[in-house]
């Protein structure tokens, strides 16, 4: 097998189990170009979305409820201590990869759930920053990747204060432009304006990346009207002092929840892709249904 399909058969496993873990995991990441090292702070597979596309598997009971946060630094210290005596690239997963291959880029807050929502989110990220230091990373970044739903708690504008100093980044989702659409693909009590709320004041304060996922629904693509729309939310955004770093849009990769989801085709994909960068001055980067 060469580098090349090493590599792609790690992007495609994103299975949540590392070694004897109960919470923290390795993936190979594209959107983080390396090694992310997830925690995931929704073990239970309970989310406050239930988005069509979504690819936590829940047909599968869970082992494991309540995240627990001397657990978590725990696993975390085990794998970071592997990566700097350099054997975790010689065991597990990624041992026949290449060294280079496979820089560690982030340790990313996220889970088969909405992450914003664990209560202990500010101990944990205290507990985490705290760790990379001590163990001498201090500059891999922190990634909040949330549905933006719980973006607004105090316990959650404090953790990202001390994300601004540790090279952390909030990832929001905003996979719609409309309100109906939003219900549509995202399920979900939260309003789609709470949402646009959240993401606004989190951006006005940092740089925010936005993570869009665009699907075929009974093998239609979404309404140009739906794709302007969408495009006239960053819009707001930008209008309103908020700072987008980059919008990354991507489709489904791997099996969805409803059988009716799709991944688009690469082209489309870069419709959506070439019109976000055509009418508002941000990066942006499409991430395909089977690509690097
Ligand atoms: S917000 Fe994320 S975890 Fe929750 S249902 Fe949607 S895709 Fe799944």
């Amino acid at each position: 097998m060469t580098d090349h399909s090493l590599v792609t058969r790690a992007i495609s496993d994103h299975r949540r189990n590392y070694l004897e873990n109960r919470f923290v995991y390795p993936v190979f990441s594209r959107r983080s170009k390396g090694i992310s090292i997830g925690i995931n702070l929704n073990p239970d597979k309970v989310c406050n979305f239930n988005c069509i596309y979504c690819q936590v598997d829940r047909h599968q009971p869970s082992a494991t409820h309540e995240p627990d946060i001397a657990t978590i630094v725990l696993e975390l210290r085990n794998i970071l201590e592997s990566v700097k005596r350099g054997d975790f690239f010689s065991t597990g997963p990624f041992k026949k990869i290449p060294k280079e291959r496979l820089p560690l880029r982030d340790i990313a807050f996220s889970g088969d759930g909405e992450p914003s929502l664990f209560s202990g989110f500010l101990p944990l990220t205290e507990e985490v920053i705290s760790l990379k230091k001590e163990l001498g990373f201090p500059e891999i970044k922190l990634v909040m990747i949330t549905n933006g739903s719980g973006l607004s708690r105090p316990e959650i504008q404090k953790a990202l204060e001390l994300f601004d100093k540790n090279h952390g980044e909030v990832w929001a989702k905003l996979d719609a432009g409309t309100e109906a659409y939003f219900r549509q693909v995202c399920r979900t009590q939260t309003g789609f304006h709470k949402i646009l709320e959240n993401i606004l004041q989190v951006s006005q304060k940092r740089p925010v990346v936005i993570q869009s996922c665009f699907m075929k629904v009974h093998d239609k693509k979404p309404e140009k009207s739906e794709i302007e729309a969408y495009i006239g939310r960053l819009a707001d955004i930008l209008a309103l002092n908020g700072t987008i770093k980059l919008v990354q849009i991507y489709t489904v990769a791997r099996k969805p929840t409803e059988e009716f989801v799709s991944p688009l085709e690469d082209p489309e994909l870069d419709q959506i892709a070439e019109a976000v960068r055509t009418k508002i001055k941000v990066p942006v980067k499409a991430y395909y249904h089977a690509s690097l």
